[in-house]
């Protein structure tokens, strides 16, 4: 495909952490990537600036520590948490940072295209025509020019939608302002949070000397409780607080702004030759900072099942594979979430009961299927008690071991050489999710000869057959004390 100057393998749409992390790792993956990004004003403001430790990883695997080194960022000094009770408890740091989200993104963006990924910028779509593999798209490039590409998949990293979808949650609003920091400068520079009665405050110090004020809460209950606007709103729940009370009459530095902040996930983020990524495909609660993080990490899983598509290795399979991914996101998130509203101080009032044990709601038969697959993985993780481990003195070496008689074995798809490959897998009560691979080593087909009992130091030996003799220990050690194995005499 290459040469041509209109052919690319993938058209990326929208700069955002998620589509250009997409785009990275694509085109490390060999692939020649478009990008366009329809805001002329780079870097854009953008909500979304408290990174998780986990953005350390993808950063490393994206290489893109030096291009990332400039960005301004505050590293985080702690937190005042005040939600189990109404004392608030101290939080040390926890690695994360609080970073200027605007130029984050543009030095992403800017590290894309010095890695020759072409940009497009103010770009926007305006018609597709074709079939997956095949797609003709035209383009509206800065204010006239149009643009004919021939593209083998469409990638849509254009941010929230307005349209939620599956909603996995209740609604959710976000209002925001910021002021000046020296004025709360008894803050010390530590993040904030705070449960309320109708909803939660969380303030941080961001770079330039900012403090960040926000408020999320149920937007209907919101407007009736306090019908005069948004400023209002935001000055009322920090007077009602214990940790922002100071900010309450403060200057603000611009207006209050607004957005829709409930968790949701896109049912048709999976067309042939066309899929979602990011917050495009699911939107989480802002509540765990976490949504850069997991919109990286599914651009990368979303790029995997690209690579498998274009390789011809299991279109079926790479659709498993990202919806399942998709789905896990989506339940651990949730089940984290709930338990987290449960634990609020004020948690029998309705805005938190309401979230505490949240359903998914399809508005209608969308994906039936997703929706199913959604509620099955959130009861997997509800039910779900990790085992109590075994001591290793009590595991008699004279008695044979074999596979515990609850434990199943499930065809899971997992991620060889960054392709989609099915591979056979343990599933099992003590497990939270089905296990195919432990310490980077396939436990099958070596351990399907356990459905007989096998001496131990002939497990070992054969475990040993393939990996050193010390992994081989240790795995099925890791076995053992979960109760996979079991002895038998
Ligand atoms: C109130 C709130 C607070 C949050 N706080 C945090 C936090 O502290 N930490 C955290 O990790 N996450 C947070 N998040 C979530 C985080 O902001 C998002 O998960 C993250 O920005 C998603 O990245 P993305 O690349 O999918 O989308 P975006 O960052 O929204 O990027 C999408 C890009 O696509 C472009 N675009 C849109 N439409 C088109 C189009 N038609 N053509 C071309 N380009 C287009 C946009 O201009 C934009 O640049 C928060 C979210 C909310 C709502």
């Amino acid at each position: 495909m290459h040469g041509d100057d209109s052919l690319f393998d993938a058209l990326v749409i929208g700069a955002g952490p998620a589509g250009v992390s997409a785009a990275l790792r694509l085109q490390q993956l060999g692939y020649r990537i478009l990008l366009i990004e329809r805001s002329a004003a780079w870097p854009r403001p953008q909500v979304g600036e408290a990174l998780t430790p986990g953005v350390r990883n993808i950063i490393d695997l994206l290489d893109a520590n030096d291009a990332l080194a400039a960005v301004p960022h505050v590293a985080h000094v702690g937190s005042r948490v005040l939600w189990r009770s109404r004392e608030p408890d101290l939080l040390p740091q926890s690695g994360s940072a609080i970073v200027d989200r605007g130029c984050f993104d543009a030095a992403l963006l800017a590290l894309a295209q010095g890695r020759g990924i072409e940009l497009e910028q103010p770009a926007r779509l305006l018609h597709v025509a074709g079939t997956a593999g095949d797609w003709r798209v035209s383009l509206l490039c800065g204010e006239a020019r149009c643009r004919q590409v021939r593209v083998r998949f469409i990638l849509e990293a254009s941010g929230r939608s307005a349209a939620t979808g599956i909603r996995c949650a209740p609604r959710l609003a976000a209002l925001w302002a910021e002021v000046d920091k020296s004025a709360l400068a008894a803050l010390g520079g530590s993040t904030q949070v705070e449960a309320l009665e109708h909803g939660w405050l969380w303030a941080a110090c961001l770079p330039g000397q900012r403090y960040r004020l926000m408020l999320v809460c149920d937007p209907q209950a919101a407007r009736q409780a306090e019908p005069s606007g948004p400023e209002a709103r935001l000055r009322a729940a920090c007077a009602s607080s214990q940790l922002l009370r100071v900010a309450a009459g403060l200057p603000l530095l611009g207006a209050v702004q607004m957005c829709a902040a409930t968790p949701y996930l896109a049912p048709d983020s999976w067309q042939d030759g066309r899929l979602k990524l990011g917050d495009a495909a699911f939107a989480l609660d802002p509540v765990s900072s976490s949504g850069v993080e997991k919109a990286m990490r599914f651009s990368l899983q979303a790029a995997v099942a690209v690579h498998t598509v274009l390789g011809n290795d299991g279109h079926a399979l790479a659709r498993r594979f990202f919806e399942g991914r998709l789905v896990e996101a989506c339940a651990r998130h949730a089940h984290w979430t709930e338990a987290y509203y449960a634990q609020a101080w004020c948690a029998d009032l309705p805005f938190w009961q309401a979230r505490a044990r949240a359903e998914a709601d399809g508005d209608g038969a969308v994906r039936p299927d997703l929706l199913g697959a959604l509620s099955t993985e959130r009861a997997r993780l509800a039910a779900y008690q990790p085992p109590e481990l075994k001591p290793l003195a009590a595991l008699n070496p004279a008695l044979p071991l074999r596979l515990h008689g609850a434990a199943a074995l499930v065809q899971l798809p997992c991620v060889v050489d960054d392709r989609v490959t099915l591979h056979t897998a343990f599933d099992h009560p003590h497990l939270e999710r089905p296990l195919a691979f432990l310490e980077n080593e396939a436990l099958f087909p070596h351990l399907a000869r356990l459905a007989q009992p096998l001496p131990l130091a002939q497990l070992l030996q054969m475990l040993s057959a393939c990996m050193p003799t010390h992994k081989a220990q240790r795995i099925a050690a890791w076995l053992w004390q979960r109760g996979l194995l079991e002895s038998v005499g």
